[in-house]
């Protein structure tokens, strides 16, 4: 496991201190996972892609619909009063899930796609010509594309510190990058493309030793590891509830109060004011600030849902049965002839990227799937990373909680398969 790693006792809520999971007992928890496919049963390996949600997620989002649906902040009614309290809660179980210092540095987004556009949209707004960000090459296109949206309005410099051939981000030529025009650094917590789970605590205080903020990618962090927003001392983190065993279309922007409270709103209309006229208009005080019009409401529950239960099992025990997935599949994945990892670095995740020598990446992937085997194959929205490789895709298995060890056999049966079908 890894250094970044925060301790639970630094969380303020019952965490469960399980260091073992029972994962026969955490599969019956999610329905889906009992099926098969091409009349073989289920192996879900695409959890980086998306995670299957556990019937008590299912279960909050149906029971809000079925019994206390109505809109937030507004009403005087009941029901309405049902759904405020319930998205108030939701936010404070994601504060305490992340150890946010204070349930208004929680600005719920669709998702880390839309957290990173919020900050480059608003924290960016007052970047100038020439100022620069530090971005690197192990980033989603989520944490690129919206920047040079930044670079083609405001004309600002986006700098990229390199990673070595182990997919490991190189810390020395990261520090040179440091000048008296950078603003921000934006990076990911863990690689989706190669599992690499970057040094950001390293990373984040270099950056304040130049007093520059620094925003991480949490998207794959969070459903793998025990998150300290305060022990990392970030001053943004975004994360998607659908990677956590939550519903899709939410997610969640933490923010200092520092920022948020500096900040330009990111998109205008109801919830977000205080007072409007038609001559100016007073914004409302942060979260509220950044969450204009309906919010995803259900999603919302959903998300709080999937936190307690990530919370019953426990964070740690998370991380060390997904570790253990990686290192059994890494080893057996190594004694089959003609096939490469990709992403060898020290610290890793529940990701395994590989390549088959003369086989395309979206082959193996179809190939798998005629054994019931879900992987995926691309560029995973890492198209920079690849390119360090000199490769244009990978087949990327990447492991959940609800995974195990037979699993992982099926998957290295279902790569010699591959190589039995496609390089004879
Ligand atoms: N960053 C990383 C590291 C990711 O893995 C992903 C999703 N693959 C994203 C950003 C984008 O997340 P979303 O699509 O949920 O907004």
């Amino acid at each position: 496991m890894n250094a970044n790693m925060a301790s639970p006792k630094n969380i303020d809520k019952p965490v469960s201190t399980n260091t073992v999971i029972d994962v026969e007992r955490i599969r019956a928890d999610f329905p889906i996972l009992h099926q098969t496919v091409n009349n073989q049963p289920l192996v879900y390996l695409d959890n980086g892609a998306t995670s299957q949600k556990p019937r008590v997620v299912i279960d909050a989002i149906a029971r809000h619909y079925l019994h206390d649906n109505a809109n937030v902040h507004r009403g005087v009614h009941e029901l309405s009063m049902r759904s405020t309290q319930s998205y108030d809660a939701a936010r404070e179980k994601v504060r305490s899930f992340i150890n946010a210092a204070d349930v208004r540095e929680i600005v719920f987004t669709r998702g880390t796609t839309e957290s990173i556009n919020l900050v480059a949209a608003s924290f960016g707004r007052n970047l100038k010509p020439g100022d620069e960000i530090i971005l690197t090459q192990l980033e989603h296109h989520a944490n690129i594309v919206p920047w040079q949206l930044l670079r083609n309005h405001q004309g600002i410099v986006i700098r990229v510190a390199p990673i070595n051939d182990a997919g490991e981000l190189i810390l020395d030529d990261y520090i040179k990058l440091f000048n008296k025009r950078t603003r921000l650094v934006s990076v990911a917590h863990i690689s989706n493309a190669l599992g690499t789970v970057l040094p950001v605590k390293e990373i984040i205080d270099t950056a304040h030793q130049h007093s520059i903020p620094v925003m991480v990618d949490g998207a794959q962090a969070i459903p793998y590891m025990p998150v300290d927003v305060q022990d990392l001392d970030c001053d943004f983190y975004t994360l998607s509830g659908h990677k956590m065993y939550g519903p899709t279309g939410i997610g969640v922007l933490y923010g200092k109060s520092k920022y948020l409270e500096a900040m330009e709103p990111y998109q205008g209309g109801g919830d977000m004011i205080l007072r409007v006229s038609f001559e100016e208009t007073i914004y409302n005080k942060p979260p509220f600030k950044f969450e204009a019009g309906t919010p995803n409401i259900s999603g919302a529950i959903g998300l709080g849902a999937a936190i307690d239960y990530l919370n019953n099992i426990g964070m740690n025990a998370i991380a060390a049965h997904e570790h253990s997935l990686l290192t059994y599949a890494e080893a057996r994945i190594g004694e089959i002839p003609d096939v490469r990892i990709i992403g060898t670095a020290e610290m890793k995740s529940g990701i395994l990227s590989f390549i088959m020598k003369g086989v395309h990446a979206h082959d193996i992937g179809t190939i798998m799937d005629k054994q019931g085997v879900a992987i995926r194959a691309g560029h995973h929205c890492a198209m920079p990373a690849m390119e360090h490789f000199g490769i244009a895709a990978t087949a990327r298995a990447s492991f959940g909680l609800y995974n195990t060890h037979e699993e992982i056999n099926a998957l290295i049966n279902a790569i010699h398969k591959v190589k039995q079908v496609l390089q004879r």
